[in-house]
């Protein structure tokens, strides 16, 4: 999956580390730290030393990332499998955050009740799929299995099509039905297309995988119908925009109107599509890649129908196979987890049905656990940190030399609208329509599919909600959003190590806050350059910014190819200056937040180390990572971020770090104040 997709959500958590609050009261910066090498020598093994010597050697590319991840992910855990063990009536009354919660889970992971039903609850839409006659009846069927499964996070849709209801491009204040390719029972276009031996042994071996799930549903002639589904999706993949395109904003920016898709994609009764899709008022519409609508739209015209209802048999079984049977999920496993993703083992139920369970009940399992783990208080220090950036943000871009006077209006305005959520959403999603029944997983995960897709659709008919949140609270992760205007930061990512709101706010503003400021940027820099305050498909940067920025950012591409921490392997600093130009003033900001926040009061000293001492020492161990060479190398031929240790050096380039730590011309990491850069 790419990281980048136009103008759909990025996730961008870049890894933090802190220590937990009572070990800071206990100053375990010590410990940390490696107080025998000279900070101005290297800050990096000066902070993280004895860390980085304590980390058992097994933990390999363990990181900040990695420690969010598995304390919330054993903390949703925990809290899920508590309500689903809690008795009904008053722990959990029915319809309640915990009923569905627990419920959901507990069904999931039912295997026996699951064995038990078969392939019992796929037989009606089997009969649906049997009863497809003509091409308007194919079409009616297709247009009901449009699902919002895709977000412009995920790519491919296992429908044909993919829904995703957002702004437009061009107008911000409704929302507009952006329509996806889909269809892919493979990962991409190139697992069909490309020519390479590798790639024709893997269609072979889904070509396999498809003919054993037909087998196991009882479908006759199953490898045949398989050779002939693959030569479809191979058609259906030879439409699909390349991925370079179907990530370009500028190529997704195609407004059809209703009337035109019969024009534009003949071959589909569009009409019955639509309908059926319960969208037949609907006027207007962005395509993101037209030729596979065109493309996929003509094969519906041109392809049997018989083909097209053995497509729909295997992709109906292959939806749902995480609920049925044990023999189509260890099926799906081989495939899926072992041939595509090189997994030996498949993961135990109980875990899959905690990712089950939060990714059909995103916010209700999000509810209970900031009920539990995210205070009030705790979303007030943030939003209150949040403010110090901005205001040190607005500050900031009047002194930048690169832009002109015009530009920093549009920046300020810019950075005005920006919506900064943090922790949890202000309205959470209403999911009372939602019913959850214990002992039908299967019935389960196709109410949360069609709740999910009447929230999306209902949506088509009020006005667009700048603060809707992207990212469920027990997520560990960020999320910049571009249209519309937003970031936000989840509970999962503001907890300890990252963000304690009970401690410190030289390490919160050291740490989250450079994260948060680094992140600020990108809506400032050439990434936000496209979009307007509003996220609407607008540059706002003149040529003559641009050229200056580039120049300006030529110095710190010039100063990372420095760092080459293998004898034949130096980093390259234009492949990494975006998103070290955001590190550069994330931190330059944070440090100005920080300032702010005190109001000329001084900082008290804790653990021996003064608040400017443990600023810098915070965003120094948030890089903190046990990385062994091979990461190291593929990390800085592929990455666009640099390794963390040069991450942390950012600070070579702040003059407030030179007094904090007392750096003398003679240490290894000094630079003259004129070979310091900076770019906001
Ligand atoms: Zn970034």
């Amino acid at each position: 999956m790419s990281r980048f997709r136009g103008m759909a959500p990025v996730v961008v958590f870049a890894s933090g580390i802190l220590l937990g609050a009572a070990q800071i009261a206990q100053n375990v910066y010590t410990q940390d730290m490696d107080r025998s090498v000279k900070p101005g020598d290297d800050f990096y093994r000066y902070a993280n030393g004895g860390w980085l010597k304590a980390v058992p050697a097994e933990r390999t590319s363990y990181d900040t990332r990695t420690i969010l991840n598995e304390k919330t992910g054993q903390r949703v855990r925990e809290l899920i499998q508590e309500v689903a063990a809690a008795q009904p009536g008053r722990e959990r009354g029915k319809g309640s955050a915990a009923q569905k919660v627990g419920d959901y889970y507990a069904s999931f992971v039912d295997e026996s009740g699951i064995e038990a039903k078969g392939l019992a609850p796929l037989a009606e839409e089997l009969a649906a799929i049997g009863t497809i006659q003509d091409k308007a009846a194919l079409s009616a069927y297709l247009g009901g299995t449009l699902n919002s499964e895709v977000d412009g996070l995920t790519g491919n849709a296992d429908h044909i099509f993919g829904v995703f209801v957002n702004q437009g491009f061009a107008e911000s204040k409704h929302y507009i039905f952006h329509l996806l390719q889909g269809g892919l029972g493979m990962p991409d276009r190139d697992a069909y297309l490309d020519a390479s031996p590798k790639m024709a042994e893997l269609r072979g071996q889904y070509q396999a995988h498809i003919a054993a799930i037909l087998k196991l549903a009882g479908v006759a002639e199953a490898e045949s119908k398989a050779t002939r589904i693959l030569s479809l999706e191979i058609r259906m993949a030879q439409a699909h925009a390349p991925d370079a395109d179907a990530a370009d904003v500028f190529k997704q920016n195609n407004s059809w109107k209703r009337a035109e898709f019969g024009i534009k994609a003949p071959g589909m009764d569009w009409g019955a599509y639509f309908k059926s899709a319960g969208i037949a008022a609907e006027p207007d519409f962005i395509v993101w890649q037209p030729s596979a609508v065109t493309g996929t739209s003509a094969l519906v015209g041109s392809e049997s129908i018989e083909l097209w209802k053995d497509y729909l048999r295997f992709h109906l079984i292959e939806h749902y196979s995480s609920v049925l049977p044990k023999a189509v999920g260890a099926e799906d496993f081989a495939f899926y987890g072992t041939i595509l993703s090189g997994a030996q083992q498949a993961p135990e139920r109980s875990a899959g049905g905690i990712a089950a369970t939060n990714a059909a009940l995103g916010q209700v399992v999000g509810q209970l656990y900031t009920q539990r783990y995210f205070p009030a208080e705790a979303k007030a220090k943030a939003q209150a940190m949040v403010g110090d950036l901005i205001t040190a943000y607005r500050a900031r871009i009047a002194n930048v030399s690169w832009m002109s006077p015009e530009t920093k209006k549009k920046a300020l305005t810019k950075l005005a609208s920006l919506r900064m959520g943090v922790g949890y959403p202000d309205k959470w999603i209403d999911y009372s329509t939602l019913d959850v029944a214990r002992g039908d997983a299967f019935g389960n995960l196709r109410r949360a599919e069609a709740f999910n897709r009447s929230y999306n659709l209902a949506k088509l008919k009020r006005p667009a909600d700048p603060d809707e949140w992207r990212i469920d609270p027990q997520i560990v992760g960020a999320v910049i959003v571009f249209t519309p205007n937003t970031e936000t930061f989840s509970a999962g990512v503001l907890q300890p190590p990252y963000f304690d709101y009970q401690v410190d706010a030289a390490s919160n503003y050291g740490s989250a806050g450079a994260g948060m400021a680094h992140e600020i940027t990108h809506i400032l820099d050439e990434l936000g350059n496209i979009y307007d305050e509003q996220g609407r498909l607008v540059h706002w940067w003149t040529a003559e910014d641009a050229a200056k920025y580039h120049a300006a950012a030529a110095k710190l591409a010039a100063q990372i190819d420095g760092y080459c921490p293998l004898a034949d392997l130096c980093v390259n600093g234009k492949q990494v200056l975006s998103e070290s130009s955001a590190d550069l003033a994330g931190l330059q900001v944070a440090h100005d937040a920080y300032v702010l926040q005190l109001k000329g009061k001084s900082d008290m000293v804790i653990g021996g180390l003064t608040g400017e001492q443990r600023f810098f020492l915070a965003f120094s161990q948030r890089w903190r990572k046990n990385q062994p060479e091979a990461a190291l190398r593929r990390q800085i031929k592929t990455d666009t971020h640099a390794p963390g240790e040069y991450r942390s050096d950012t600070v070579r380039n702040v003059a407030a770090w030179y007094k904090a730590y007392e750096i003398a011309p003679s240490d290894k990491l000094y630079l003259k104040p004129e070979d310091r850069v900076r770019i906001w």
